[in-house]
């Protein structure tokens, strides 16, 4: 079964995105477990852990449904060692977290090399954050994000996504969640099915299905190639619905949170039903 949602809103507590999630008929769901601007938060209390379940349960979401995010700020290929140690300690915290409320895998965005050091070095700085934290938690997968490439940013290649991985003591808990606007804005294809085809193919050659533990589902404001991270609504931009089509009626893409960032947050309850009736063969 394909698992459909959007990054839902956890204001007011944790409890409230499986129930956000619910009201939208999504099957799935992305949340921040913390405030995502502010490096710290208040650990989690034994009451906050057992109200977030206890939704997830009533609303029928299982980890594998469920793709937290973690907080902006971090960056885990910082050129600067007491920055980059600041970057390290949040990442471990959010794992934490995660581990506290039984979800099993957390996306996050590679890290930047802010053009003081070379890409490979900030990737081996990034690869062995990720290490550290598999080290000080259990049960969670690191699930890298690939990025559009904007500024200085790492993980525009599939190429990045397998050197990191390939870095990773551990490769039972690392995984990788493709964000479709982010791979069209690298130059990755998608307009058509055949051409989805081809970069998914490409993704398989290079990292591999087995590593997919999540999909963001974002259509593109700027063409292939940009390098510019701007999300459109499902339809609306560069991309197309091809592309959801596709991605929706392949196999390899279910049993994983497939998950809307778009823009416009009064219409994922449309396209969450359109991407349902896409998976239904409609
Ligand atoms: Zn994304
Ligand atoms: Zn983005």
């Amino acid at each position: 079964m394909h698992f459909i949602g959007a990054h839902v809103s956890a204001s007011g507590g944790l409890e409230n995105a499986p129930r956000n999630a619910r009201a939208l008929g999504a099957t799935g769901f992305a949340l921040f477990t913390k405030n995502q601007r502010q490096w710290s938060a208040a650990p989690l209390t034994a009451a906050q852990i057992d109200a977030f379940r206890r939704a997830c349960d009533e609303g029928g979401y299982t980890a594998a449904q469920i793709l937290p995010h973690d907080s902006y700020l971090i960056n885990l290929g910082h050129p600067d060692d007491a920055a980059l140690e600041k970057s390290r300690t949040a990442f471990d915290e959010e794992m934490k977290r995660c581990e506290l409320l039984g979800l099993d895998r957390l996306n996050f965005h590679p890290g930047s090399h802010l053009r003081t050091i070379a890409e490979e070095a900030s990737l081996d700085r990034i690869a062995a954050s990720i290490n550290r934290a598999l080290e000080r938690t259990q049960g969670v997968t690191a699930v890298i994000e690939n990025t559009a490439g904007q500024g200085s940013n790492l993980g525009y290649r599939f190429e990045q996504l397998a050197y990191l991985i390939d870095r990773i003591e551990d490769r039972s808990r690392v995984g990788v969640c493709i964000d479709t606007c982010h791979a069209f804005a690298a130059g990755y294809d998608l307009t058509t099915a055949e051409a989805c085809r081809r970069t998914f193919e490409a993704f398989e050659r290079t990292v591999g299905f087995r590593y997919l533990k999540g999909m963001h589902l974002n259509d593109a404001m700027k063409p292939c190639g940009s390098r510019v991270d701007r999300h459109a609504p499902l339809g609306e931009g560069a991309i197309g619905l091809d592309c959801f089509r596709f991605l929706l009626t392949d196999p390899r893409f279910e049993g994983i949170p497939l998950i809307l960032e778009t823009p416009d947050e009064s219409r994922w309850a449309a396209e969450i039903a359109l991407l349902k009736s896409f998976a239904e063969g409609r």
